[in-house]
């Protein structure tokens, strides 16, 4: 008899809600899913992902590994004494916290994959996503904040730290005076261009805002620059990006993905040489995700594959 197929245990830890599954992958390979609250209390939601994790054991099987995509910003060097923890985050009550450390003792000696929300988000839409095939890209969010991961030649970018991507600093706009809405830099990416930032600019939510707001058209400006720096900076075949901006209320998706595509070529200036930079090739540059608000919880079955992997590896 073939040995039965792994399962394994999947968390999206995001800012807002745990995004938990069981099973292999998307569709048909999720056996069982739910959510929890993050809030404020660390340890609360924590116990409550690892008694469903255990629920879930006890009707399906042992989870061969774990995946965990955690929101930053996080601690991912191996030999750090920290590694696993959440650092410098501003969200009340989760400075300090050891994520990687819950789950290791909770589950001893299973492999726990980990990394941040968005590598885990940029992760399910290489494996069955937007950018299926793709081993050079950046899948960039922008919702409540901005964050992305960078694949170069199939490997996700970490180095220092991980990459910020949010909080590039942003050229001036002509005319623009909006001071940006970063508590720490004002005018970066994630000050111009994030929900609060567009809310803030625009005197109410992205939502209710007409689609011929000036507000939209400054943000799609600035969306075009940020991506002309990450072309620039990381040379990628193709960007996706998810978070709930780019739905764009009553200016639409399509207009939305229009537009940060023309300013995406005015910021370049045609100077980076490639079909994939003018019409119609830039249409299949910048996209949307295809997984839509599963690619981190489908980013983390990939983290717990991999594991799984690794752990095999050190063993044989
Ligand atoms: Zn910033």
């Amino acid at each position: 008899m073939p040995p039965p197929t792994p399962i394994f245990g999947a968390v999206e830890a995001g800012g807002t809600k745990f995004a938990c599954a069981v099973g292999r992958g998307p569709g048909a390979g999720i056996l069982a899913r739910t959510q929890f609250a993050t809030g404020r209390d660390p340890s609360r939601v924590l116990a409550q992902v690892v008694e469903w994790l255990r629920a879930q054991e006890s009707s399906h099987g042992a989870l061969a590994a774990i995946g965990v995509a955690l929101f930053g910003p996080v601690d991912l060097d191996e030999r750090s004494p920290t590694h696993g923890f959440i650092t410098t985050t501003p969200k009340p009550g989760w400075r300090g916290t050891d994520v990687l450390g819950a789950f290791r003792r909770a589950f001893p000696g299973r492999p726990v994959g980990f990394d941040t929300d968005v590598n885990g988000a940029a992760l399910g839409e290489w494996r069955w996503g937007a950018a299926r095939g793709i081993d050079d890209f950046v899948y960039v969010t922008v919702g409540t904040g901005i964050g992305g991961g960078a694949m170069v030649r199939g490997q996700l970018v970490h180095g220092l730290v991980h990459p910020e991507m949010g909080h590039i600093p942003m050229p001036p706009i002509d005319g623009d005076v909006f001071p940006g809405a970063c508590a720490i830099h004002g005018r970066c990416w994630e000050g111009l261009c994030a929900g609060p930032a567009i809310a803030l600019r625009a005197g109410r939510p992205a939502d209710e805002l007409a689609a011929d707001d000036p507000a939209w058209d400054l943000t799609m400006r600035a969306m075009g620059q940020a991506l002309a720096t990450l072309t620039l900076v990381l040379s990628p075949r193709r960007i996706v990006v998810g978070g709930s901006v780019r739905k764009a209320g009553r200016l639409g998706e399509a207009a939305f993905f229009r537009g940060v595509r023309a300013h995406l070529r005015e910021a370049l200036a045609g100077y980076v040489a490639s079909p994939a930079l003018r019409d119609p090739g830039i249409d299949g540059f910048v996209v949307p995700p295809e997984l839509g608000d599963d690619a981190g919880v489908c980013g983390a079955f990939v983290l717990a594959e991999q594991a799984a992997g690794d752990a095999r590896r050190r063993m044989s």
